[in-house]
């Protein structure tokens, strides 16, 4: 890339040719260009006042990730056949601890779906205050369908060739789609037979006795809430007695659905991949968690106990549903222009990403120009990944916090990450846009942290 003289070029010109590099260095990778395109875009006002950051080519550095791994994921099934999956770990950038973030297993994970999300997560955990690098991974292992022998078989495989790559103080894994406390067991106990050392802060999402931390089950999903209840507040808005529409009905919207009806919310539709339901007198959370949490069966099943409900086979479809708040927490792309439509014109206030972007750039500028309120995933759900921070802060001093201790703690976080946003999306001229302002304070920290430890 030729030098950049910001005498003859705009700052606008170096973010548009750098982004077209990227996609040359990484072609085809259509999530990373979104995700890429969303961050840079919103730099633009920081990159104008503090031209330092061009000098130093921080932009550049930060968009390259520090490491990515891919290996084989051989694996014996319940017939005894073998199968062979693809494992990948992204290590995006170290700057402020070790790397953190999830593992996703979901057929439909590759190089690009792992690079977007270890470069989101980057600005996510800088976002949340506490002292950890940008990380994620995965496979392209399905667990629907498997048996628990076969998911343990796999889980074993993947951490043997893993646990050369991870570490407390190096790279700490956690849940993300598909990876939830039983795989975790699974990886965590395949570590330890291989290191022969308790080492419990290299992964989080434990179950309890293994080291776990009260509050982070529910932490993504509770955290969502708060933060919304902030963005709410301002506007002299509530939760209370308001309709809400939440997709998914994995671990972050099973425990947002909670939360917003502790908060006096009606939660009225939820999803999994097949389609959704819709029951007007309030989802009943409690056949949602036998369902999902216990039997491991398809939301379409609600109907069963729950005559009045009813179900569409069409996950999309939820967002026809009329709502005041809405609170995407499935998975990425799920709300496109054409759904942001329908939700305005059926006179939706906010809308809260639970899920990592799962908003098309042309949905959220749709929200942003219809003045809907719009809560973005690396600031509203990054409750998960500062409880995880907190579960490794008891593991390396041997201490375990009440679930309301936690529970303060994370409220505290997405507090200040509400704060913190809002106070930079008025700084550089765009108030009241969280998306902007967030990604602005993430950037700010790794950036500044970047320039002090050199150019490495
Ligand atoms: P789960 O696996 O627990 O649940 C995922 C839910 O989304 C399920 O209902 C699933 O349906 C549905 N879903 C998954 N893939 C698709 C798809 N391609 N199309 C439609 N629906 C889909 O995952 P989580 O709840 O942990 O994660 C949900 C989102 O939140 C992800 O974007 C994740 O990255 C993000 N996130 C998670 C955090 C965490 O702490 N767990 C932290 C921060 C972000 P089905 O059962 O049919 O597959």
């Amino acid at each position: 890339m030729h030098a950049i003289n910001l005498e003859t070029e705009n700052v606008q010109t170096y973010v548009n040719h750098l982004y077209e590099m990227v996609k040359v260095r990484n072609p085809s990778e259509v999530e990373l260009h979104q995700a890429v395109k969303e961050v840079f875009n919103s730099l633009v006002p920081v990159l104008v006042k503090n031209p330092l950051y061009i000098k130093q080519r921080v932009l550049d550095r930060i968009v390259e990730p520090e490491r990515f791994i891919t290996f084989r994921v051989p694996w014996v099934d319940d017939e005894g056949v073998v199968q062979v999956n693809r494992g990948y770990r992204v290590q995006y950038n170290s700057a402020l601890g070790p790397y953190k973030g999830g593992l996703r297993f979901h057929p439909s994970v590759n190089a690009s779906i792992i690079k977007f999300l270890g470069f989101e997560q980057v600005f996510k955990n800088a976002l949340t205050g506490q002292f950890i690098g940008g990380g994620k991974g995965g496979s392209d292992f399905d667990p629907k369908g498997k048996s628990d022998m076969e998911i343990m078989r796999f889980c074993q495989s993947f951490m043997t060739e893993l646990s050369k790559h991870i570490g407390p103080d190096k790279d700490v894994p956690a849940g993300d789609i598909g990876v939830g406390a039983k795989e975790i067991g699974y990886l965590f106990g395949q570590y330890k037979k291989l290191k022969g050392v308790y080492e419990a802060g290299v992964l989080t999402g434990k179950a309890i006795d293994s080291g776990g931390s009260l509050g982070r089950m529910e932490a993504t999903g509770y955290g969502l809430v708060y933060f919304v209840e902030e963005m709410l507040r301002e506007k002299g808005l509530s939760f209370e007695n308001s309709n809400v529409v939440i997709s998914g009905s994995g671990n972050v919207s099973i425990y947002a659905m909670e939360k917003a009806i502790q908060l006096g919310a009606t939660v009225i539709a939820c999803s999994d991949s097949s389609g959704y339901v819709y029951d007007p007198s309030g989802i009943n959370l409690d056949t949602v968690k036998r369902l999902k949490e216990v039997e491991n069966k398809r939301i379409k099943e609600y109907v069963i106990s729950h005559p009045e409900a009813v179900y569409q086979p069409n996950y999309k479809g939820i967002w026809n549903v009329p709502c005041d708040i809405a609170l995407p927490c499935a998975t990425q792309n799920e709300l496109d222009i054409k759904s942001a439509n329908q939700l305005i014109k059926n006179g939706v206030k906010a809308i809260g990403e639970g899920a990592n972007m799962p908003t098309t750039i042309e949905a959220m500028d749709e929200f942003q120009a219809n003045s809907v309120l719009f809560a973005p995933a690396k600031a509203a759900n990054a409750g998960g990944v500062a409880v995880s921070s907190l579960e490794m802060a008891q593991n390396s001093s041997r201490v375990f916090w009440t679930q309301e201790e936690v529970d303060v703690k994370l409220r505290d976080i997405m507090k200040n990450i509400y704060k913190k946003s809002m106070d930079a999306s008025q700084e550089y001229g765009y108030p009241g846009n969280l998306v902007i302002g967030a990604n602005i304070v993430g950037f700010v920290r790794v950036a500044d942290t970047m320039i002090a430890q050199g150019v490495i």
